[in-house]
């Protein structure tokens, strides 16, 4: 079974060995509190092209396809829907790239107005706190994703895939692989999606500082 102490970006989690499920906490590594270029600041946001909705959609779709066999095959794992430990113990808001975020965006738009503003405060709200930070774009009462069809990538792959020899998940799923092994299991490769999605994209910011820069009027 491989060990998990570290893994790489988007999501990065720690296993801190504190001796309580703050070892759950998800740090995100990366620039965090770089300062983001002007032009990253820029107010306007250019709609996805038809072309880079397919090749962010077919990457998703690859993740997806990598996903689904490890859960059908395993019916203790524990990555389901209402499990939201990980969206609310992010050690930073999550980075997203530029492609990422305008098709993120298109899934924040798609959301009612009330949800929208309930979003825009808990953005605002974490500001200057410290983490673990819940993600503003979590539905605290139902424990869902509001924008799941158009979550990043780093959403999409946690609990799934592998930096190297370092697995990319929670304490939930180590102690579960602890018991019942990783033999028969296809882990993805988180860095080959990372530099895909690298490739693709651009700039990578926070969602805080991609919000900060998005038009608000539309909300
Ligand atoms: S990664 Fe861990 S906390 Fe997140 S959904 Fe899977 S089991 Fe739950
Ligand atoms: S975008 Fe959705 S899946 Fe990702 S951390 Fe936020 S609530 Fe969780």
């Amino acid at each position: 079974m491989r060990s998990r102490a570290r893994v790489a970006w988007p999501l990065e989690q720690l296993e801190q060995d504190l001796g309580t499920h703050s070892g759950c906490e998800v740090v995100v590594s990366g620039n965090l509190l770089w300062e983001p270029p002007v032009a990253a600041r820029s107010p306007i946001m250019e709609p996805l092209t038809e072309a880079q909705r397919k090749t962010l959609e077919d990457l998703y779709r690859r993740i997806d396809e990598r996903v689904s066999p490890i859960t059908a095959a395993h019916a203790w794992w524990p990555c389901r829907k209402g499990c939201d430990h990980c969206c609310r113990h992010l050690a930073a808001p999550l980075p997203v790239t530029r492609l990422e975020w305008t098709y993120l965006w298109e899934g924040f738009q798609a959301l009612p107005p009330e949800a929208r503003a309930e979003v825009r405060a808990r953005v605002a709200g974490l500001k200057g706190t410290q983490r673990p930070y819940t993600c503003p774009f979590l539905d605290r009462e139902s424990g869902g994703c509001r924008v799941y069809a158009h979550r990043p990538m780093a959403c999409r792959t946690y609990g799934f895939y592998v930096s190297r020899d370092q697995g990319n998940w929670c304490h939930f799923i180590r102690e579960l692989l602890e018991k019942h092994g990783d033999g028969d299991i296809l882990w993805g490769n988180q860095e080959a999606m990372e530099d895909t999605l690298a490739r693709l994209s651009g700039d990578t910011l926070s969602i805080l500082d991609w919000f900060d820069a998005a038009p608000t009027e539309a909300c």
